[in-house]
């Protein structure tokens, strides 16, 4: 197969051009796109004779699915929560995880992987639940995988008891290491521990690990996650990365934004899962729910931290439905957060690979084509895309089939 040296008429998102582009009214002027050996070139657009012709279609690195559960995924229909609300989807979960063998997960997983590359996912991290201070089963099989588009990245998904043994800690955190994945832990009011929370870093620290944690996936005004961690940042930085799903609970708290203010300093990078929070956060039986659940996104893009929107659960006690579709997810985000132009800043949400590396590359010869898209339609009317990948066209289809 021949590869494209580069493509004529992209239509690139506002952010990701460099300030002084030139723009057509109020839209940035097509691009062309040279394919270099130390990444993409750009500039304004002209006729290159050989390259793929794009004719404005619009284009994106390939997406992020930042945090999904694939150990849970398509388990509803066996095991769904017979209670709203995130405590009684847990139990769902651990009644439904009695029949997690081996192919269970790789098939179920399998097929998240294979609809979130259709959709334009380049990198996916899944958490994974850890039942002991052992990595379970789906910990192997998750592993195992690979998709020649797509980096998979686990993180150990413990509940914050398993950290109180600073033994079992570096315990859990050395399989961590040896997996070359992060460690992550499920941190909210019902399990609060500082103690085991700084066992937690400290191993962390220990093995050279990222770190991912759900923490404050609740509307408590008492939720003392983040804000501990603030200020245990404030006494031990980390030499790590520090990535922070959900936190709910800051726009619930009077120094929700104080609490921001230290954790930026620190890069921590912040991952809003607005169907997740919408569907389980305030939810009470037969009552229309009063709160959105969202974490303060907007404040810690005004501070400069890197945020990212996440799918979380899909098709499982958790949340119900779900495409690993990361528009689907920003369409959410868009009328939940009130985000803004779509396609040319809140785009960035569901792409941004630096939010979660140091270092990477905005522009890899790596992109997501949307070629029948218009930027005052997207993410809507958008399903049909394909990737371009070092000048080689991969999905040619609709994956709305
Ligand atoms: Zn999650």
């Amino acid at each position: 197969m021949n590869a494209y040296p580069g493509a004529t008429g992209a239509r690139l998102p506002r952010w990701l051009l460099p300030q002084d582009w030139p723009m057509h009214g109020d839209h940035p002027v097509l691009a062309t796109l040279h394919f270099r050996e130390d990444g993409t070139h750009i500039e304004p657009d002209r006729d290159v004779s050989g390259y793929l012709a794009l004719n404005g279609a619009l284009v994106l690195p390939p997406l992020i699915e930042p945090h999904a559960h694939l150990d849970k995924t398509f388990t509803v229909q066996r095991s769904p929560a017979l209670q709203p609300g995130l405590l009684a989807a847990i139990a769902a979960m651990h009644q439904d995880r009695a029949r997690w063998s081996a192919d269970d997960l790789r098939q179920r997983a399998r097929q998240a992987l294979n609809w979130a590359v259709e959709a334009g996912v380049g990198l996916l991290r899944t958490h994974i639940d850890w039942f002991s201070a052992d990595a379970p089963l789906a910990w192997q099989i998750v592993g195992e995988m690979q998709h020649p588009l797509c980096t998979l990245e686990r993180v150990a998904l413990a509940p914050l008891t398993f950290f109180a043994d600073a033994d079992q800690a570096e315990h859990i955190a050395a399989q961590v290491a040896a997996s070359g994945a992060l460690l992550g832990g499920f941190i909210h009011s019902s399990n609060w521990d500082a103690q085991a929370f700084t066992h937690l870093l400290q191993a962390a620290e220990r093995w050279r690990l990222d770190i991912d944690l759900h923490i404050d996936e609740e509307l408590s005004h008492d939720a003392q996650g983040l804000r501990w961690l603030a200020r245990y940042l404030q006494h031990h930085p980390f030499s790590g990365r520090i990535t922070c799903s959900h936190g709910c609970a800051l726009a619930q708290q009077e120094d929700g934004e104080a609490i921001l203010d230290v954790l930026a300093q620190h890069r921590v990078t912040l991952i809003a899962l607005p169907l997740t929070n919408l569907l389980l956060q305030d939810a009470v039986p037969g009552r229309t729910p009063r709160q959105r659940g969202l974490t303060l996104i907007k404040e810690a893009q005004t501070r400069g931290m890197p945020v990212l929107l996440g799918a979380d659960n899909v098709q499982d006690a958790f949340c119900p439905v779900g495409s690993y579709d990361p528009l689907d997810t920003l369409f959410s985000g868009l009328l939940s957060a009130q985000l803004g132009a779509a396609f040319d800043e809140a785009s960035a949400l569901i792409c941004q690979r630096a939010a979660l590396h140091d270092g990477a590359t905005l522009l890899a010869n790596d992109f997501v084509i949307f070629p029948a898209a218009e930027a005052a339609s997207w993410p809507l009317r958008s399903r049909h895309r394909y990737r371009l990948k070092q000048g080689i066209c991969y999905g040619e289809s609709t994956n709305d089939a």
